[in-house]
């Protein structure tokens, strides 16, 4: 076979790359080495701008396949039919951590799957845990700042995210999942996925339902110790990253069961829990798990940054069948997540490859920074136009949603204690050595904060359950 010759960006061959171009032997470089220019420059552009959440992350390519009917409540073409498989890209990641930060720090982890469906990409893009810190979008910059460095030393500081913690009770039921043994999952393919937000479901008779996604590990959960993740965070920052890419290199497919629960469009009016409130669950009881199918991750990328850091996840992208919800969350991460991408990667991101739909998607969208396939051709860039194409499609909207009051800046409307009820609930239905785990944890992280911090952080415990207030109390050294 012909070998590839090594060529400059506009094609030109290159004879010589050990050697720059000088005057003489021993004088300078001449600013006409165009190839020592140009590849300089584009090493100089290397990199983007990380994430400002979810920055650390590994992917891998996989399917998704369909085995329970669940057509009853979605018209959702993935769902069509049992057996039906649409291919997936998954990304996990860290949250707070830089791009080169340890992949087992304490933080709930990103479970973000693009299916490429036969109408469009879907993305479900949430985390390992069910609920949230905040439930109003307003709030995450200032949750974000605390997880992340102080402004002048550079800093981590539990200070900072006790602080925020101690005067946002609606973080307690989030503290519970990230200061347990799940806060520190043993690599990405031991943990459950979750879409947390409450989504809804419109079927084929355009009834709509509230839905919440569960991806179960078929792994089986595994966690690491406190003590077992910073010695790895040390002597393998890359240990979940490794663990997926080799699994997947074996042939050691990891596997997930996605489940819904279903509500009744009306059954949010008067469920005693506001449904789209994402610091809390759905309990089993009440909404039980439907199984819907499998996704599988069983192809590693071929290129990390092509694949697994241009990725372009946001919760926009959605199907007919599958819709949004009144969860306030949801609503602004509606708006930061392609806003982030637009930023990270430009207009035309979703033309990159990992990011396209496998069908073909034709608008008036024009232009742009890095608009590199044909940018519509001489086809008409608007609509209606003489040709009837592109033509809006039929059966594809959703029912009205209802919606009344006065425009206001509303608190959730929960009592007090419903903000603690569920963190007290899986306090309880951990084993002991978790809750001894989980307390030691906490006090770890709280030791050193100011004391009125603490104090007051305390209450919130004491309220979730007497038992939890006082384990955590007596581990600090607290007396009352
Ligand atoms: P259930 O007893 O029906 O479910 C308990 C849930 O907790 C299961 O999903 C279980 O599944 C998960 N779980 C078990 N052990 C732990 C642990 N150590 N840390 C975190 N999660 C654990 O009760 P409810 O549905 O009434 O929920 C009770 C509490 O369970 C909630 O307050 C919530 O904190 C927690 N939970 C509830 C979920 C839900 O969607 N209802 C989902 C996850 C947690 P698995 O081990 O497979 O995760």
């Amino acid at each position: 076979m012909k070998k590839k010759i090594l060529r400059m960006d506009n094609g030109k061959a290159v004879y010589d790359n050990q050697n720059s171009l000088t005057a003489g032997p021993r004088g300078p470089v001449l600013m006409q080495d165009i190839l020592l220019m140009e590849k300089l420059a584009h090493f100089d552009r290397e990199e983007i701008p990380e994430r400002i959440v979810h920055a650390k992350g590994a992917g891998a390519h996989g399917t998704f396949t369909v085995t329970n009917d669940i057509t009853a409540y979605t018209k959702a073409s993935i769902f069509s039919e049992i057996g039906k498989v649409t291919e997936t890209f998954t990304r996990f990641s860290t949250v707070g951590g830089e791009r080169g930060s340890a992949d087992t720090a304490r933080d709930p982890r990103g479970f973000a799957t693009k299916f490429y469906t036969d109408e469009g990409n879907w993305d479900l893009v949430g985390n390992n845990t069910p609920v949230f810190f905040i439930r109003d979008p307003l709030k995450f910059p200032d949750f974000i700042h605390t997880q992340k460095r102080l402004p002048d030393s550079n800093l981590k500081s539990n200070e900072m995210v006790w602080d925020f913690w101690s005067k946002s009770p609606e973080s307690l039921h989030q503290i519970t999942t990230l200061f347990s043994n799940r806060g520190t999952p043993d690599g990405y393919r031991h943990m459950n996925g979750y879409g947390s937000h409450t989504y809804s479901f419109i079927n084929g008779k355009n009834e709509r339902f509230w839905v919440k996604f569960h991806l179960k590990t078929v792994q089986g959960i595994k966690n690491l110790r406190s003590d077992e993740a910073v010695r790895l965070a040390g002597e393998n920052p890359d240990y979940a990253t490794q663990d997926l890419f080799e699994a997947i290199e074996a042939g050691d497919f990891p596997k997930w069961t996605m489940y819904v629960q279903i509500m009744p469009e009306t059954d949010a009016e008067s469920y005693p829990i506001n449904p789209f409130d994402v610091t809390k669950v759905w309990p089993h009881a009440d909404y039980p798990l439907i199984e819907v199918g499998v996704l599988e991750l069983n192809r590693n990328p071929e290129n990390y940054f092509a694949e697994v850091e241009q990725a372009a996840f946001s919760p926009t992208n959605k199907v007919p069948g599958i819709g949004f919800s009144p969860d306030k969350m949801l609503q602004g991460r509606l708006f930061s997540y392609p806003d982030t991408q637009r930023y990270r990667l430009g207009v035309n991101y979703n033309l990159l490859p990992i990011n396209r739909p496998k069908i073909e998607v034709e608008n008036g969208y024009r232009n742009g920074f890095m608009r590199f396939d044909d940018n519509g051709g001489n086809r008409p860039n608007y609509e209606p136009n003489a040709t009837g194409e592109p033509a809006e499609a039929a059966g594809v909207d959703e029912p009205p949603l209802k919606v009344c009051g006065d425009a206001d800046r509303y608190a959730y409307d929960s009592d007090e204690n419903s903000d603690f009820a569920q963190a007290g609930a899986l306090y309880r239905l951990m084993p002991k050595n978790e809750q001894e785990d989980l307390i030691n944890n906490l006090a770890g992280s709280m030791r050193g904060v100011r004391e009125e911090i603490v104090e007051t952080a305390l209450e919130f415990f004491y309220k979730a359950d007497s038992g939890y207030g006082s384990a955590l109390a007596k581990k600090l050294g607290i007396t009352r």
